[in-house]
């Protein structure tokens, strides 16, 4: 069996990996349009704050280690084109300019998302960057050593832009925030949490100019010098644009169905409508567990899984996709963050009937002192009708964002309040209380609906 993977990112690699675990005998060809194999934006903040020295060692895969184990991996070249009655791609050499054409029995696409570039007036000005991929980890790195820039807005207040934001305030830079919704990562986490890390984002200088809109860039000499919102004028040296990404699936109409949103309709083999094409990646839908309806969630984690599912349905459907539940986890200056499922600033998108709960609690039992013993801020969000938990939210200095991997398993084994309220965590103070905030979450709930 021949298989050609396109991309080599999350999706793409994983794919990969998955095909050489199943069936190490399957002629494999590995494609990538840019110059390098299987960049991770995910280690991007850590290589722009200096912590990883190596551009190219944020990366899973070289291409030697790939071919000992039997991959033809191809550099610079795009699959421009598909035939798939013939089984057959286009492929383009960027090193060359050449054109030839590949056969496959199955056809794997993990092409990913492209950043949103906000059409507005001056958009083509120099200093406009993206926050993606390893030629612009490479662009951004030299903005943070340049003496000629003072004052950065980041467009979107996500976690990339967040990233972005604290990668430029650490060296020394006026940040400011631009965000159309009202709070800084307002689809991540509900108010109880952004108030504080607003704050604190202040707190270290940074500017925010949330619920705002931007309307044009200004320029002198064909860079850019100020963002210009419908409320205010920003001075800006650099602009990193993290407003978002759309699906890199034009090339793909009238080949595989797409869904309105521009992601590829899979079905849960991960198999796309044109026979032996599979899709995986921020550039398809996926199927999210709280609604049990889909969602597009862009996620490596998400890829990672769709890769490995997809790798074992080549051959044929064996395995369906779990599903997720959109998980994330960030560092916010002196906060650590974790969020998985529906939050209720986004429950009206979903359309899903919920309520939650909200507690603060110390980290640590009362008699450990203060500076050892950070408050925990945490939200339960639950089904209103049949009480299944359906999302949480936890926050605090110390680092307890894995008790959200525990709530996207509850999530997933469609655990109640009522189940939650006595599930057993483990306690040691130096760890932990008595109760685990899940606990003393699920109970406050329990009690508010007897
Ligand atoms: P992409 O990463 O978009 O890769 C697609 C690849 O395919 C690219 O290399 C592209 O060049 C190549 N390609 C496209 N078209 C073709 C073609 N026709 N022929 C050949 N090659 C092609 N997610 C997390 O879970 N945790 C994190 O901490 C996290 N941090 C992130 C930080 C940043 C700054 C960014 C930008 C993203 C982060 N993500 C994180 C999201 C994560 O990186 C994406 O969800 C993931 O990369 C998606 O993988 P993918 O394979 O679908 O596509």
């Amino acid at each position: 069996m021949k298989v050609i993977v396109v991309g080599s990112s999350h999706g793409g690699y994983e794919t990969v990996r998955g095909i050489l675990k199943q069936n190490p005998d399957t002629e494999i060809q590995w494609y990538e349009k840019g110059d390098f194999l299987s960049f991770l934006s995910c280690g991007m903040q850590l290589y722009l704050e200096g912590k990883v020295k190596k551009v190219n060692s944020v990366s899973y895969a070289t291409p030697e280690e790939m071919e000992k184990q039997g991959v033809a991996v191809y550099l610079q070249q795009e699959i421009t084109k598909i035939d798939a009655a013939k089984h057959e791609v286009e492929v383009v050499s960027h090193a060359d300019g050449s054109t030839r054409t590949e056969k496959y029995d199955k056809l794997v696409l993990s092409a990913g998302a492209v950043p949103t570039h906000i059409p507005v007036e001056g958009s083509d000005l120099e200093n406009i960057y993206a926050m993606r991929g390893r030629d612009w980890a490479i662009k951004l790195k030299a903005k943070t050593v340049d003496p000629d820039v003072n004052n950065v807005v980041v467009i979107g207040s996500g976690y990339i832009g967040n990233e972005a934001t604290e990668v430029f305030a650490k060296a020394g830079m006026n940040v400011t925030v631009i965000d159309i919704l009202p709070r800084v990562l307002g689809t991540y986490l509900d108010p109880e949490f952004t108030d504080i890390l607003a704050k604190n984002m202040e707190e270290h200088g940074v500017k925010i100019a949330a619920g705002e809109t931007v309307k044009k860039f200004v320029g002198k000499g064909g860079k850019v010098t100020q963002v210009q919102t419908d409320k205010g004028t920003y001075d800006a040296d650099l602009v990193i644009e993290a407003a978002g990404v759309r699906p890199n699936t034009k090339w793909l109409n009238g080949i595989v169905d797409i869904n309105k949103d521009g992601t590829i309709k899979t079905d849960e083999y991960m198999q796309t409508s044109a026979k032996d094409i599979f899709a995986v990646g921020d550039a398809t839908h996926i199927k999210f567990l709280p609604t049990d309806g889909e969602a597009h969630i862009s996620l490596a984690t998400n890829a990672r899984r769709q890769g490995r599912i997809a790798a074992l349905n080549l051959e044929k459907p064996v395995k369906k996709f779990p599903g997720i539940s959109g998980s994330s986890a960030l560092t916010v200056f002196d906060y650590k963050f974790a969020s998985t499922g529906i939050k209720d600033a986004t429950a009206k998108a979903y359309n899903a009937n919920v309520k939650s709960v909200y507690v603060t609690d110390s980290y640590r039992p009362k008699f450990v002192p203060a500076d050892e013993n950070p408050t925990v801020y945490f939200k339960l969000t639950y089904n209103a009708d049949n009480h299944q938990v359906v999302g949480a939210q936890i926050m605090s200095k110390a680092d307890v964002t894995a008790d959200i991997n525990a709530i996207s398993v509850a999530i997933q084994a469609k655990m109640t309040i009522e189940y939650l309220e006595y599930a057993d965590f483990f306690f040691q103070p130096g760890f932990d209380r008595p109760w685990n905030i899940i606990n003393v979450a699920a109970q406050k709930a329990v009690d508010e609906n007897k």
